[in-house]
């Protein structure tokens, strides 16, 4: 059988309900996240000629020195942040889009910053073409976007030694914020609920491995082989 790796066939389908059991089994409960999963074409966000490991728990490679993250990880970031319809959330670091489009498909409005400017200009294309529409900006995501602060949700899909103190500001009061802390090999997840300036809960939700959080932009347009 051949496929065209530019198209959402069955058997695509077919894969992403696999995957679905695969995260429920690893302990995935979100229903919304799930079904968001079950919805969004992974391997189009992946160099076409992909499609069996598109949809494999793994992370995956997109260019620019970046990876697309495991679904795990996604599915298990996206549970942390409880996202309701009609939030508003900054997405730090829109590598491929994949996240974008999860949090999107659960109604979300989304503001997703990159600092590579390849893949700020592919996920744009991409997400536009499949009908994904959040706010695009390239720029340094250690800044946020006080322009269009405070968030419900604030989401760093990069490393940092520690949470931006312009992001805990960004957050509105009783907003969650998710990011990966550390400056080593892995990352802890963590998660604050900002009760009020004085008052944010945090909390810590095990080891993970992300690309790191790097500060400022880099003006790449041919950087990187994808
Ligand atoms: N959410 C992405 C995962 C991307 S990997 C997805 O679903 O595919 C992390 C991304 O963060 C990379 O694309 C990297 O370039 C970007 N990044 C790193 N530091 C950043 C910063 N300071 N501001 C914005 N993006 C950043």
């Amino acid at each position: 059988m051949r496929y065209n790796d530019q198209e959402d066939t069955l058997r695509h389908k077919g894969l992403r309900q696999q995957l679905v059991r695969e995260l429920r089994d690893k302990g995935i409960t979100d229903e919304r996240v799930l079904e968001a999963i079950n919805k969004v074409p992974r391997h189009l966000f992946m160099d076409a000629g992909h499609l069996e490991l598109a949809y494999k728990d793994q992370a995956f490679p997109i260019g620019a020195g970046q990876t697309i993250s495991q679904p795990y990880t996604v599915a298990f970031q996206t549970s942390l942040l409880e996202v309701h319809e009609g939030d508003k959330v900054l997405e730090i670091g829109t590598g491929s889009g994949y996240q974008a489009a999860i949090l999107l498909e659960m109604g979300a409005r989304v503001f997703t910053i990159e600092r590579q400017k390849e893949l700020f200009l592919n996920a744009q294309a991409l997400l536009t073409r499949l009908g994904y529409h959040p706010r695009f900006f390239y720029g340094d995501g250690y800044e946020g976007l006080p322009a269009f602060a405070p968030f419900d949700r604030i989401l760093i899909t990069a490393a940092a030694p520690e949470v931006p103190e312009a992001l805990i500001r960004q957050l509105k009061t009783g907003g969650i914020l998710v990011a990966p802390v550390g400056s080593g090999d892995r990352q802890v997840m963590t998660r604050m609920v900002k009760h009020d300036k004085d008052n944010i809960e945090i909390t810590r939700h095990g080891d993970f491995a992300f690309v790191p959080m790097v500060k400022g932009t880099s003006n790449q347009t041919n950087g990187a082989a994808r």
